[in-house]
């Protein structure tokens, strides 16, 4: 055997092993021992201020009790790169301003961008991470995986320039809350998602748990839906290849997922609609953490939600032509009753779930005609999908 064939045999069955043992642990083990391991936010071997994590006091619906920063964009001439891209004949959709591209396109641009998040941004990023605002495509969000995914920066580096810079002398006070809350985004999530990628692939990319088929309705490519939240979602996302992580998972994945679409049609509409989106951090989050093709590889429960919650974390429903609290009937929310659908639909799988199990049991207990009028309702409007 020659010396190349068996170093790679031995490196393929050192990588064998870290992905055999990389499907064994859960993110919050993995995020520990990088913790540790890269002596991040410790303090005497322990996590600082006592805690890994701090979700339960950040989280908040967007209060106006701070104002919504202005984000941070460019306005760079791409004009001749839309133009070549038009040359080759390749189909695009949404809309771009060739000469007011707001994404870095340098190192430079990038380093700006991170430093005007910590300025701004980083003292309030935890508390409104989950809030969604008509007043804001991106509230306080860092807007740096663009320039991360495309290796403009690295993300030990911007671990560390938010832990550098929120240290009492630069003069910006970031509590222990707001840090650990961004931190855990690039240091757990990030690489967690890398790591289930490069475990699981390729046959992560065909799972189809729920066994759904339905087509993705016409308004994700056009914004034309009377849904306030879907609409907001929609269309800044093909205004500015952006939406926020909850507006990703809460508001389009979670309807994708109630209306019952095909993971494919789900992946395929991320993968061309978001300017940070590779496929390595792309399809784990869609399939894994929002559609649950996967069946409880990177979530231990699917995301899906009535208009309540979405409600309880944004101010959509107040300008929405659906009313929020109504679950059957005229201008009854979509969400509401296409929520019970999917829980009678899947009610076998979901009852063996510990972390779902309690919404089988809640639908069971209902009376039969109450049943009858949700899932009547959730088939109406899965008839009309396109005219939502
Ligand atoms: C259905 C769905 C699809 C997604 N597709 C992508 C994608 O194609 N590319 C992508 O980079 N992220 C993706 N995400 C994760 C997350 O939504 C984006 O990283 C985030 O919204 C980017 O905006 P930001 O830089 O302002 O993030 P912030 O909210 O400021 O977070 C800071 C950083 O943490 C990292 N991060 C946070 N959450 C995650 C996560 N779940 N997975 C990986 N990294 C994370 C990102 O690098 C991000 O820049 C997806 C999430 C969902 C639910
Ligand atoms: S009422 Fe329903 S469709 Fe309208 S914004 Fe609220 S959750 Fe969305």
């Amino acid at each position: 055997m020659k010396k190349g064939t068996t170093l790679r045999l031995i490196l393929g069955d050192q990588l064998n092993a870290q992905h055999r043992w990389f499907r064994k642990v859960r993110k919050d083990t993995i995020y520990r021992l990088m913790r540790k391991r890269y002596d991040i936010l410790m303090e005497d071997g322990r996590p600082a201020g006592g805690k890994w994590n701090y979700d339960h006091s950040n989280r908040r619906r967007y209060d106006s009790a701070v104002p919504l920063p202005e984000p941070a964009v460019f306005d760079n001439d791409v004009s001749d790169i839309v133009a070549m891209i038009d040359r080759c004949g390749v189909p695009t959709f949404g809309d771009i301003d060739a000469r007011g591209f707001i994404w870095p396109v340098t190192r430079d641009q990038a380093l700006h961008q991170l430093s005007t998040f910590i300025d701004h941004r980083l003292p309030h990023f935890g508390t409104y991470q989950d809030a969604m605002t008509a007043g804001s495509w991106c509230l306080f969000h860092s807007l740096l995986s663009f320039g991360l995914n495309t290796k403009m920066l690295h993300p030990m580096e911007v671990i560390q320039a938010a832990i550098a810079r929120s240290q009492a002398t630069s003069g910006v006070t970031v509590s222990i809350e707001q840090l650990e809350g961004f931190v855990r985004q690039i240091l757990g999530w990030r690489e967690y998602m890398r790591g289930i990628y490069w475990s699981h692939m390729p046959a992560y990319a065909a799972m189809n748990h729920f066994g759904h088929t339905a087509g993705l309705p016409d308004f994700y490519w056009t914004a034309d839906t009377r849904m306030n939240c879907m609409r907001k979602a929609i269309s800044q996302s093909l205004t500015h290849a952006y939406a926020h992580h909850i507006q990703r998972l809460m508001i389009t994945g979670n309807f994708a997922l109630l209306a019952g679409v095909h993971p494919d049609r789900v992946d395929n509409w991320y993968l061309g609609v978001y300017i940070d989106a590779v496929q390595w951090v792309e399809i784990v989050n869609t399939r894994g953490m929002s559609q649950f093709a996967d069946g409880c590889i990177v979530a231990t429960k699917p995301y899906v939600s009535s208009a309540n919650d979405i409600h309880k974390m944004s101010d959509y429903c107040e300008d929405c032509h659906y009313l929020w609290r109504k679950p059957t009937g005229d201008r009854s929310c979509p969400f509401n009753s296409l929520y019970w659908a999917f829980i009678h639909r899947h009610r076998q799988k979901l009852a063996g779930n510990p972390r779902v199990a309690m919404m089988v049991r809640t639908w069971n207990r209902m009376k039969d005609d109450r049943r009858q009028e949700l899932l009547a309702q959730a088939e109406t409007y899965r008839a009309v999908l396109n005219d939502l």
